[in-house]
């Protein structure tokens, strides 16, 4: 029965972790110091350590695809 418990844990964790980077992988970001916007997959943020982004506001320390540099990217409200 424990196994089961800690089992549904992780699954929810994981559940909790895929929405808060879908949620932030809706809006693009934009680089500090490049000016280059980007968007990253929704994997690649959910274990970044950061409450979901709302209202298109916020920051998330992304590495920058133009200028590879580790910066806190600034979420836009660009929209494609
Ligand atoms: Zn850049």
């Amino acid at each position: 029965m424990q196994v089961i418990i800690a089992i549904v844990s992780i699954v929810f964790i994981f559940i909790f972790l895929a929405i808060e980077g879908l949620v932030n992988s809706r809006k693009p970001y934009a680089c500090p110091n490049c000016g280059h916007i980007f968007i990253k997959k929704w994997y690649a943020l959910m274990f970044k350590s950061s409450p979901p982004v709302k209202d298109g506001s916020g920051e998330l320390r992304l590495k920058c695809p133009a200028c590879k540099k580790v910066d806190f990217c600034v979420h836009t409200n660009y929209e494609d």
